[in-house]
């Protein structure tokens, strides 16, 4: 009898997690346009969304961001990268370097959508803290030459608490408070989960989407499959715990955002 009712409610589970993914696209151009502050009478496909997403290292866009990648490109987004190393803690720069654009290619990102930032002062180290006017310069610049109208990184604990993780959400955050930032352009953190929910794998959709967020994206089967892809590009980082990654990561399926409030414009600060 306890058999068939742990069945049961095994079953049940799994239905969920379906009804949510296919309820999910139909709910994610909504969140987008909300996002965006969309007119509702305009018909959005996702076209005039031109997104930048932000990175430290060669890996991090398909560890961790892969769900909104591919969902954004689905729907015809431009979506850019800018990746602030190239990932040379273990002297691999050159080698990693080849492999993001190989893992962006999977995921959908041209080459001409790239920026590998190499710049001494901000090495691939967890215990170098980057400058976080640095970073934010860098950010700003090259937000200004494409008019990106939504950057997306990681929020203050960089989901691996990975130092240069969280000195990107610095100094986006800093942009954002200090009014740098374009009235246009909507600024989002990727939410860092505790230690149970990152390792559920998709049995952690149904927590995902029923906690508040302001845009969630999901991938099925097909998607993860891309996500797979995309990771196997990053040869030099298949260790054997990055296949335990692959499996059982809940950020191989999905991606949940809130958004980093800005300030008021063109605040000085002393
Ligand atoms: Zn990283």
């Amino acid at each position: 009898m306890s058999v068939y009712l742990v069945v049961s409610i095994v079953l049940c589970y799994v239905v969920w997690i379906k009804c949510i993914y296919y309820r999910h696209r139909r709910t994610l151009v909504k969140s987008l346009k909300h996002l965006m502050n969309g007119s509702t009478s305009k018909e959005t496909n996702g076209a005039d969304i031109r997104a930048l997403i932000v990175t430290a290292h060669p890996d991090d866009e398909c560890m961790f961001f892969a769900p909104t990648i591919i969902r954004l490109v689905e729907l015809n987004a431009s979506v850019h990268l800018l990746c602030l190393s190239e990932g040379n803690y273990y002297n691999q720069g050159a080698q990693r370097k080849q492999e993001l654009l190989n893992s962006c290619a999977v995921l959908g990102i041209p080459d001409s959508r790239i920026i590998i930032v190499d710049h001494k002062r901000l090495p691939d180290d967890p215990k170098t803290d980057w400058s976080v006017s640095l970073v934010s310069s860098m950010i700003v610049k090259h937000m200004r030459t494409q008019s990106f109208n939504m950057v997306l990184t990681f929020d203050g604990s960089g989901v691996s608490g990975h130092a240069n993780h969280i000195a990107i959400h610095k100094a986006v955050s800093h942009l954002a408070s200090s009014g740098q930032v374009p009235n246009d352009c909507c600024l989002l953190s990727l939410e860092t989960v505790g230690l149970l929910r990152k390792y559920i794998s998709f049995l952690e959709l149904p927590f995902s989407w029923l906690l508040p967020s302001c845009l969630c994206c999901i991938i099925g089967s097909q998607g993860y499959r891309q996500a797979k892809d995309a990771m196997f590009c990053h040869r030099t980082q298949l260790l054997w715990f990055r296949y335990l990654y692959i499996t059982l990561s809940r950020y191989m399926f999905v991606n949940t955002f809130q958004v980093i409030p800005k300030g008021p414009k063109n605040l000085k600060i002393y």
